[in-house]
C-alpha cells in the first residue's frame, strides 16, 4: 500500500477526479481516496448540464471523446410562464457559446477511466475518517476492507462533497458560512421517454415550477416543484405525468410519457463558506458550496475550482511560489458568488412562492416579460447560463 504522495485527494466525484487529471498532466503525483465502490460512483444520477468552460476543459484534458459524440449540444433554452413561451438563443447572444447535456454519471465514468489509464491510483472503498497535521504536514487516515491506513501528503484536496470530512476539519473560526433553505423541493424523474422538446423548458405555472430536461434521444429528465416534507409515496407515476403535462402545457405541446426508472425528492439549498483553505488543506466543489440546481451550476463550479487549485499547486511545485495558493479562495469565490446569484435568480423566477395574482406573482411575471422585451436582459441570462469565460 502506498503511504506517501504529493497531493492526497479525498473524493472521486467530478472535483476530485478532474483535479487528479490536471495534476497528473503537469507531473504532480496524487492518490484519490473514495469511500464508495467504483460501480456506485459510476451510477450515481445527479447533474447533467455542462457549461462551455467544462466541455472546453474536458477537451483540453483529452477525455471528451464520448462527450463530443453522445452529449447533446444546446444552443438555446425555453422559458414558459403560465403557458406563454419565449426562447433565449444563447449561442446567438454569447458569440457562439453553448451548453451540453451529458449525465454526471457518464462524466464520472470517463474521468475514472482516464485516471486509471494515466496511472493515477484511485482507492475505492477507502473512507477517510480523520485528517491531521493540516498546518504543515497532513496525514489522511482511512479505512479500507476493515484495515486502517495512513496517507502522508504535501497537500490534501478535500473534494468529498457536502457531507465529507474535509470541511469539518477546517478550524471553525477560519470561515464564515452563508446558508439558505428554500421553502420547496424538487421531485425528479428519469424516464424511457423520447424528449418532448429538443431544448430544456423551464416553466412557471400557478400550480408550481416544472422543468423538462433530457439525458439522451431516448431518455427524459423531468422535475416538479413539491412542498418540503413531501414524500415519493404521494406520487405514483400517473400523477407525476399528469402534473408535468399541466405545468409544461402550452398550445400544440404534447408531453411524451414512458416508463419511469428513477425518481426522488431533493431539497433546495444554497450554502457556501467564504474561505476554502487552511494550512495545507484545500476544499473544492460541493465540499465548500451548494447551489440550488435551477441554474445547472453545481458540477460546473466543482470543475472550475479544480482548475484554480491545480494551477496553484503546480506553481508551488514548479516555482516554489505560494502566491496562487494564497489566492485560491478569492479566485474561486468570484465565480461561486456569481453562480449563487444566478441560481437564486432562476429559482425565484420560476418557482411558485405566493398566491397567483399576488404582488410577488406580478413581479415574477414582470421579470419574465422583461426577458421577452429586452435583448440586454436575455443576454445577461444567456451569459450566466452558459457560464462566464473568465471571472
Ligand atoms: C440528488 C442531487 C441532484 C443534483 N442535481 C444537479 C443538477 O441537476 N444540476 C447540477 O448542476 N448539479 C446537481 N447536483 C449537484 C452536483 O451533482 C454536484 O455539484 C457535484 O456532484 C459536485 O461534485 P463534487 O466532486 O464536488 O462532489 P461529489 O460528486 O459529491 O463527490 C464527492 C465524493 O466524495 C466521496 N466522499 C465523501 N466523504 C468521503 C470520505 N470521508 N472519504 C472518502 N470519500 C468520501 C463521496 O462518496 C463522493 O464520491 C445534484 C446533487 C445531488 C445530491
Amino acid at each position: 500500500m502506498i503511504d506517501r504522495t504529493q497531493v492526497g485527494i479525498i473524493g472521486a466525484g467530478p472535483a476530485g477526479l478532474t483535479l487528479a487529471l490536471l495534476l497528473k498532466k503537469q507531473g504532480v503525483n496524487c492518490i484519490v481516496l473514495e469511500n464508495q465502490s467504483r460501480a456506485y460512483c459510476e451510477s450515481r444520477v445527479r447533474a447533467g448540464l455542462l457549461e462551455q468552460n467544462t466541455v472546453d476543459l474536458f477537451n483540453e484534458l483529452g477525455i471528451a471523446g464520448r462527450l463530443n459524440k453522445e452529449g447533446l449540444k444546446h444552443e438555446g433554452v425555453i422559458f414558459s410562464f403560465n403557458g406563454e413561451r419565449i426562447r433565449v438563443p444563447f449561442e446567438e447572444l454569447t458569440h457562439g457559446r453553448s451548453i451540453t447535456i451529458y449525465g454526471q454519471q457518464e462524466v464520472v465514468k470517463d474521468l475514472i477511466a482516464a485516471n486509471i489509464e494515466k496511472g493515477v491510483p484511485i482507492l475505492f472503498g477507502a473512507e477517510v475518517y480523520n485528517i491531521k497535521g493540516i498546518e504543515t504536514s497532513p496525514v489522511a487516515f482511512y479505512q479500507q476492507d476493515g484495515i486502517e491506513h495512513q496517507l502522508s501528503c504535501d497537500f490534501v484536496a478535500g473534494c468529498d462533497g457536502f457531507h465529507g470530512i474535509s470541511r469539518q476539519t477546517l478550524p471553525a473560526d477560519c470561515y464564515k458560512t452563508y446558508s439558505k433553505e428554500y421553502p420547496f423541493s424538487w421531485l425528479g424523474i428519469l424516464a424511457h421517454a423520447e424528449p418532448s422538446s429538443d431544448e430544456l423548458i423551464y416553466a412557471y405555472h400557478e400550480r408550481g415550477f416544472a422543468l423538462h430536461s433530457l439525458r439522451s434521444e431516448k431518455v427524459s429528465r423531468l422535475y416538479l416543484q413539491v412542498e418540503n416534507g413531501d414524500t415519493i409515496d404521494n406520487w405514483n407515476d400517473e400523477k407525476i405525468w399528469d402534473e408535468l403535462a399541466v405545468r409544461l402545457g402550452t398550445k400544440g405541446f404534447t408531453l411524451n410519457r414512458g416508463k419511469i426508472f428513477e425518481k426522488g425528492i431533493t431539497p433546495m439549498r444554497s450554502y457556501m463558506i467564504d474561505n476554502m483553505q487552511y494550512g495545507r488543506l484545500f476544499l473544492a466543489g460541493d465540499a465548500a458550496h451548494i447551489v440550488p440546481p435551477t441554474g445547472g451550476k453545481g458540477l460546473n463550479l466543482a470543475v472550475a475550482d479544480t482548475r484554480f487549485l491545480a494551477e496553484a499547486l503546480v506553481d508551488w511545485y514548479k516555482n516554489e511560489s505560494d502566491d496562487q495558493l494564497d489566492a485560491y479562495s478569492a479566485n474561486c469565490l468570484r465565480r461561486i458568488w456569481r453562480a449563487q446569484d444566478f441560481s437564486n435568480f432562476m429559482t425565484y423566477l420560476f418557482h411558485k412562492q405566493a398566491e397567483h395574482g399576488s404582488f410577488e406573482y406580478q413581479l415574477q411575471k414582470s421579470r419574465f416579460d422583461y426577458i421577452r422585451l429586452s435583448v440586454a436582459q436575455a443576454t445577461t441570462i444567456a451569459e450566466n447560463y452558459v457560464g462566464l469565460k473568465a471571472i
